[in-house]
């Protein structure tokens, strides 16, 4: 069941070990050092043929993505998912809400399996069901719920996005959030307020860069705090109520780089994803989503020179693939989403060698329930006017 209560993180501290499902894999894990790694997933995906269909998110490995039948950001993934009706299997080598996403847009009889289940994501995890609806009742407490329209970004987890959906809201993601928050304004007229979940830079920067809101609009709830940190009367005056969720990738960016970076080469062009803080999108040249950065250099002229704010996998690739432009990390160290490196290519064997074993390892299934209303806001946002909702 995908909507236990439960974090997929922390990892590894033996702490909660219900938490740290889908560590140990059932079954024969191949050895990392196995060097039949690439030939065994070659001959289980050619064994399976269109029965399965392989994801890639943009921040996977090199080594996995080499095996993905599409790439792309989770939104475009969800949609390649259910353009493929006739796969029975679809591998998502990504993160868990991305596999609950096409587990949702996908058919009842499709399977969608991912490969660790160990794979989630910090962001999603800080706003779960029972944070949100402690939230949620302290608004109707505060006599301000009536006026709140919640909207969640596609990285949460699925009982979120069905949280909006009963409650009148809807998805985004980093490339509709504008026209997502325009329409969640109209919706309860001028005194609309917009609870923004779970990523307070997401909505922090859309609200104050796109819509015009202040800093002074927006609030943070902090759901490890009474009341979330909030008194009733900042609920009443907050035009946006952002979630105190953050990527733990995208938050590392920090403006001193970005001062040493200009300062080294005042050339350099600062392209960064709206998941970072309010203060390096401000510095930044260029913000936008992963497929805005992928289109941006390559339509970049050669000898160009970038840094760019995003997970290092995806960095790494845009540099090797363009070796006529100057393409540098936005960070001093070197940082992997850890949660998309746990699908590396000895789990990939494992679930698509037990696939031809007939067995499906790792489904993620979404209830009924939970699917019913998410899909509600899902399909809010793909109703949405103009552009095309893009993660
Ligand atoms: S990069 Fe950030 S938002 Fe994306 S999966 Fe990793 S922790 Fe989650």
């Amino acid at each position: 069941m995908s909507t236990v209560d439960l974090p997929l993180l922390p990892l590894g501290r033996g702490k909660d070990l219900s938490a740290e499902r889908g560590v140990e894999c059932p079954g024969d894990l191949p050895a990392a050092s196995d060097p039949d790694l690439v030939a065994r997933a070659q001959a289980a995906k050619e064994a399976l043929g269109s029965r399965v269909f392989v994801l890639g998110h943009h921040y996977q490995r090199d080594e996995v993505i080499q095996f993905a039948d599409v790439t792309g950001d989770s939104f475009k993934l969800a949609r390649d998912a259910a353009a493929r009706p006739d796969a029975e299997f679809i591998v998502f080598c990504g993160v868990h809400f991305m596999a609950e996403s096409a587990d949702i847009l996908t058919k009842p009889e499709q399977q969608v399996v991912l490969p660790d289940l160990a794979a989630g994501c910090s962001m999603a995890d800080m706003a779960r069901l029972t944070q949100v609806e402690a939230a949620w009742d302290a608004m109707a407490a505060a006599g301000v719920q009536q006026q709140v329209v919640p909207v969640t970004y596609m990285n949460s987890s699925a009982d979120i996005k069905a949280f909006c959906g009963r409650n009148g809201g809807v998805v985004c993601t980093s490339s509709n959030a504008q026209t997502a928050l325009e329409w969640a304004y109209e919706q309860q007229g001028p005194d609309t307020k917009v609870l923004f979940l779970p990523d307070q830079h997401l909505g922090r920067n859309t609200a104050v860069l796109q819509l015009g809101l202040s800093l002074d609009d927006c609030v943070v709830w902090d759901p490890h705090r009474p009341n979330g940190g909030l008194t009733e009367q900042q609920l009443r005056d907050a035009r946006m109520i952002l979630w105190k969720g953050h990527c733990s990738v995208h938050g590392r960016f920090s403006e001193d780089v970005v001062d040493d970076l200009r300062a080294a080469d005042p050339d350099i062009n600062i392209l960064v994803h709206p998941e970072c803080k309010h203060e390096v999108v401000l510095k930044a040249d260029l913000i936008g989503s992963t497929e805005f950065i992928i289109q941006t250099i390559e339509a970049a002229p050669a000898g160009s020179s970038w840094a760019i704010g995003t997970e290092l996998n995806l960095v790494k690739r845009l540099a090797d693939s363009h070796p006529d432009k100057k393409i540098a990390f936005l960070d001093r160290n070197v940082c992997y989403c850890s949660t998309m490196n746990r699908i590396d290519l000895p789990h990939l064997v494992w679930a698509l060698e037990s696939l031809v074993d007939g067995v499906v390892v790792n489904r993620i299934e979404v209830d009924p329930e939970t699917e019913k209303w998410a899909l509600v806001a899902l399909e809010r946002m793909l109703s949405l006017p103009g552009k095309t909702a893009k993660d």
